[in-house]
């Protein structure tokens, strides 16, 4: 029993997904004596579902992958698993599969409402017993009630995007493990090699929103607001990550790609929201500023999106601008304060 509180201290004690996902391999790990499970994730890429592991159990031993780091997870195609395919279907709590290898595989997914985002596959030599699948059931239903507390601590009522609290902590987190890495290309270097991949950070903001709320009304403001965030769910690759910031104002942390990429990415989403048929309230535009998340400070990196996206508001909306070009071509200049949006970062206290 002592251990079992042990373990309910350490899964209930952790602010974060990832650590949750490693206590609660741990507690399979050492309660159950599994000895190969992993945490997966369901993400939709361009309309198709797929499944990526984030945590594992492998040689005993807990790993996980490194969420900050900006190499591609591609993911595999769900449909790989016909398995975890039928136990969604179903809408069961598990599904026991028996392998041709003899191994056999516990399919849990980690329903939260109607919806599954998590799942853990869980292997083992021989059948589950009773007993092996009571405790299970116990460490899960922890792992699930502490889960969507985590996402509801994590994202926006509105929209359900990852909210500004969310952003400031990973986006302090990428700069930090960005550090860490040698610094081989530096800012200067960026700007001439247009084929190095490279993390940028776009700051979006809705074009005359004021007037939606005015002509319309608040609610149909909303709507357009959980649209718009819709659009963006499904305008970035899974490994990108996408925040409300506030108001009509939302940032995009897009990894691993080219400048042209970036430039293509945000010009299609610009042009999806132009064409987006709006209920009642027809079309709306978006302008977007970006910067490359180079080794300065959060402030900087946001500042710098910051002025381009004003620069775009300035010069006629519904257009993308990045702050190294506008800088380029003489239109912006370094250090130039912009006073529209406010930068908080708890900076660290003493003591
Ligand atoms: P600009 O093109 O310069 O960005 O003009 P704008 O009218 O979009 O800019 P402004 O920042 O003046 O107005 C933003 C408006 O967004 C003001 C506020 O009423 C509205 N807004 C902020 N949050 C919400 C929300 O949660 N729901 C609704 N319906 N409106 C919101
Ligand atoms: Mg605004
Ligand atoms: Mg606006």
């Amino acid at each position: 029993m002592g251990s079992l509180l042990e373990h309910l201290v350490e899964i209930t004690g952790h602010r974060d997904h990832d650590l949750l996902d490693i206590s609660v391999m741990t507690a399979l790990l050492n309660m159950v004596g599994v000895t190969e499970a992993r945490v997966m994730e369901l993400f939709q890429s361009r309309g198709e579902l797929f499944v990526r592991p984030r945590v594992w159990i492998s040689g005993g031993k807990v790993q996980t992958v490194d969420e900050e780091s900006s190499s591609d997870h591609a993911g595999e195609p769900i449909v790989s698993f016909p398995a975890l395919v039928t136990c969604i279907a179903q809408r069961k709590n598990r599904l026991e599969e028996a392998r041709e290898d003899g191994r056999h595989i516990l399919w849990i997914p980690i329903w939260q409402n109607d919806k599954v985002s998590t799942c853990l596959e869980i292997a083992h030599t021989q059948p589950f017993t009773a007993q092996m699948l009571q405790v299970m059931e116990g460490i899960l239903s922890v792992y699930r009630n502490y889960q969507s507390l985590l996402d509801y601590s994590e994202r926006d009522s509105l929209t359900g995007l990852l909210n500004r609290k969310t952003f400031d902590e990973k986006f302090a987190r990428m700069l930090n493990s960005k550090q860490a890495e040698p610094a081989s290309h530096d800012v200067e270097d960026r700007r001439h090699h247009a084929d190095v991949k490279s993390q940028w950070l776009a700051v979006i903001d809705i074009d005359h929103f004021k007037r939606v709320n005015d002509t319309f009304g608040h609610l149909y403001g909303d709507e357009v607001l959980i649209l718009v965030a819709n659009i963006l769910r499904t305008s970035f690759r899974a490994q990108d990550r996408v925040f409300r910031f506030g108001g009509e104002e939302f940032v995009v942390l897009l990894r691993s790609a080219t400048l042209a990429d970036a430039q293509m990415v945000f010009e299609r989403f610009r042009s999806n929201i132009e064409q987006n048929p709006f209920p009642q309230v027809g079309q709306i535009t978006v302008s977007i500023g970006f910067a490359s998340i180079s080794q300065e400070t959060p402030v900087v990196i946001l500042g710098h999106a910051d002025q381009a996206l004003y620069y775009a508001k300035d010069h006629g909306r519904n257009q993308v601008c990045y702050y190294d070009e506008l800088l380029a071509l003489g239109l912006l200049h370094v250090g130039k304060k912009t006073e529209s949006v406010e930068f908080f970062f708890d900076e660290p206290t003493a003591g």
